[in-house]
């Protein structure tokens, strides 16, 4: 592989790279005000504009982005849209249905948003798989399965040969199959959404860095072209939260690297051994994950492939964006991991690299709520690489926090949720590379 510079802030993904040519709304070029100014164009500023235009039409919302929309991982993931809430556990029954009804309304949400305003979005629900690379986990992976059915959740067991039916992925021992989960082309979603939020009332601006935040009764955000004066602000930022001031000691932002092959017919897909399904991940820590989308010419798919080891992973000194020499290895590391899951691709070539910035909180838990000392600053935050879902979900928690009637969302483990302390560089550098590189796994505590 020839050796290349990736940036951050720069590099583009194959989603992207599929779509026509995107013209950004212009950048904020005065002074404005706003009921509520947006920080952020991916799946939380989006939904959240939406939420709000929807329920309160008369308010002013300005939705504010670095660059275009989708620029983040929203616009980079590997396109799964999954149920559940990185970080909780699942030993109680009704709770457990309790989240799982929870997250499957979001990806409902998602799938009505869709119909609702004939969006193309890439949305597929055939079910992703969870894969066990172990006979013993696999093992109770088919316990587990049963638990959940008996709690009402209908996520099958499937043996190594039915799971050959539908994937064939070598080592695999069998899988956990959730039928509700879906795959989304994130570009394709918020490009389309953009003409909705417009027509809907919605001022967006495109590249539009908020440079500096100042709270008080009326929050001051500065950018490039003008200062936004707002009754209420919303952080849709992510893992570049921290860059803002916030949630620093929260929130650890890692890049995860992703790679894309040549899109290629459903029949050769077939023969690989891939048969009806979005996604999968796997169950290492360092999480495999991948989705086969349908965007290519004639309906041939790309696979989208990320994770699957610790170089797939990065954390750099000080949250840089720029790799030179070890992104190569990381890439590598993704490609290995994808050759030797799926052997019938081993034709198929990757043409598409990139890498997207994750937002990985201690417990893997997000937060969603309202801070500061006017409570007017509202954030959604810390998804852990499992954003899609909630990411999308959280435009409806944000509205109804700010409605004031948000009783209902108080029970989940993300409403309000204190993120643990994450201590600050240079101790998080060297604490995070002597723990992965020592387990192979990634620095993690229970609530
Ligand atoms: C490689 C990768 C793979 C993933 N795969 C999956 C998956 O398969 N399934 C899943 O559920 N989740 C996945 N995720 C996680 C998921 O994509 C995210 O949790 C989700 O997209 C977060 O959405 P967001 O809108 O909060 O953040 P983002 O999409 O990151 O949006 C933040 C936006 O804020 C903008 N911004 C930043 N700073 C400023 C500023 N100062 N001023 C204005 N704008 C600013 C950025 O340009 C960006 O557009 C993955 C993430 C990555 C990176």
């Amino acid at each position: 592989m020839a050796a290349f510079t990736v940036d951050i802030d720069e590099c583009r993904s194959a989603w992207t790279d599929d779509k026509p040519h995107y013209r950004p709304e212009p950048a904020l070029a005065s002074a404005i005000e706003a009921d509520v100014a947006i920080v952020g164009g991916g799946f939380t500023g989006v939904s959240t504009a939406l939420h709000l235009a929807r329920r309160f039409p008369e308010r002013r919302v300005a939705l504010l982005e670095a660059r275009q929309l989708a620029n983040g991982a929203s616009g980079r993931n590997g396109g799964m849209v999954l149920n559940w809430v990185n970080g909780v556990e699942h030993d109680d029954p009704a709770r457990a249905r309790r989240i799982y009804d929870v997250t499957r309304s979001g990806i409902d949400l998602i799938e009505d948003t869709i119909a609702r305003y004939h969006l193309a979005a890439g949305f597929r629900r055939d079910g992703c798989l969870e894969v066990f690379t172990d006979p013993a986990r696999a093992a109770a992976a088919a316990t587990q399965a049963e638990w959940l059915q008996a709690a009402g959740i209908p996520i099958r067991f499937l043996d190594s040969a039915e799971l050959a039916a539908t994937l064939r992925i070598e080592g695999a021992a069998g899988a956990l199959f959730d039928p509700h989960a879906a795959q989304l082309d994130g570009v394709a979603y918020l490009r389309a959404l953009r003409p909705v939020l417009q027509a809907l009332g919605v001022t967006v601006y495109e590249d539009t860095p908020v440079l500096s935040v100042r709270e008080g009764a009326e929050c001051r955000l500065a950018t490039p072209g003008g200062e936004v004066r707002a009754k209420a602000i919303v952080l849709a930022t992510n893992a570049y939260t921290p860059r803002l001031g916030y949630f620093t000691g929260g929130i650890l932002p890692l890049h995860s690297h992703v790679i894309a092959t040549e899109p290629v017919s459903a029949a050769r897909w077939a023969e690989v051994g891939w048969r009806g399904v979005a996604g999968f991940s796997d169950d290492l820590d360092r999480i495999a994950y991948a989705s086969l989308t349908r965007s290519g010419p004639d309906g041939a798919g790309r696979l989208v492939f990320g994770g699957g080891s610790n170089a797939s992973y990065g954390y750099q000194y000080g949250g840089k964006t720029t790799w030179a020499g070890p992104a190569d290895t990381g890439f590598a590391a993704v490609e290995a991991r994808m050759r030797r899951y799926l052997p019938g691709a081993a034709d198929i070539r990757v043409t598409s690299r990139w890498t997207g910035p994750v937002a990985v909180t201690l417990s893997r838990v997000c937060t969603m709520g309202v801070r500061g000392e006017h409570r007017n600053v509202y954030f959604a935050l810390g998804y852990s690489g499992h954003g899609v879902t909630l990411a999308n979900l959280a435009g409806r928690v944000l509205t109804d926090i700010y409605s004031g009637d948000d009783v209902g969302w108080r029970d989940l483990p993300f409403y309000q949720q204190r993120l643990l302390w994450i201590p600050p560089d240079p101790m998080r550098w060297m604490g995070y590379h002597a723990y992965t590189s020592m387990t192979g796994r990634s620095p993690r505590r229970r609530l």
